[in-house]
């Protein structure tokens, strides 16, 4: 079997993972205050912030348009090239199957979620669909990212 070629570092402190996910929840603020489903992403690669995206499925009238959807297409773009790989993706909201398996193609390094979505979050419905050698961490700021949702579902249904 060949080399696997070296995936670039995708490490970073707990110190940078709650800077960054902070920012993906200024992202879901501004989804929130456009009536925007409240989900917010950011695209971190090699210590600089390539990407910073929010749900957009109202204004572009996409069910494609999430916050991961946008990041990825805007990160590949920053970056000139489709392959994420050295990419850590910061989102409030575990990703969607769809989302999940877009960041596979783009073999992002890293995801990193806020809270868990037990409802259309990829880890019910297709837990292998990430790219091997992605690796996931959540949990960080998941107490004001289902806050944030809840909120919003709540003002929505009044
Ligand atoms: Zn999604």
């Amino acid at each position: 079997m060949p080399p696997t070629p070296a995936m670039p570092s995708v490490s970073s402190t707990a110190a940078d993972d709650a800077r960054y996910m902070r920012l993906a929840m200024q992202e879901a603020a501004a989804a929130a205050a456009a009536d925007e489903v409240p989900i917010g992403a950011v695209m971190v690669a090699g210590g600089q912030v390539v990407a910073r995206a929010h749900n957009l499925t109202e204004r572009l009238t996409d069910v494609t348009a999430h916050a991961e959807m946008q990041a990825i297409t805007a990160a590949a773009t920053a970056l000139g090239g489709k392959y994420l790989t050295g990419c850590t993706l910061y989102v409030t909201v575990e990703p969607c199957t769809m989302c999940a398996g877009a960041l596979a193609w783009a073999q992002v390094g890293r995801i990193v979620y806020a809270t868990p979505d037990a409802k259309r979050g990829y880890r019910r419905y297709a837990p292998a669909c990430l790219h091997p050698r992605t690796t996931v961490d959540h949990g960080i700021m998941a107490d004001e990212a289902a806050a944030l949702m809840q909120s919003f579902f709540r003002a929505r249904r009044q």
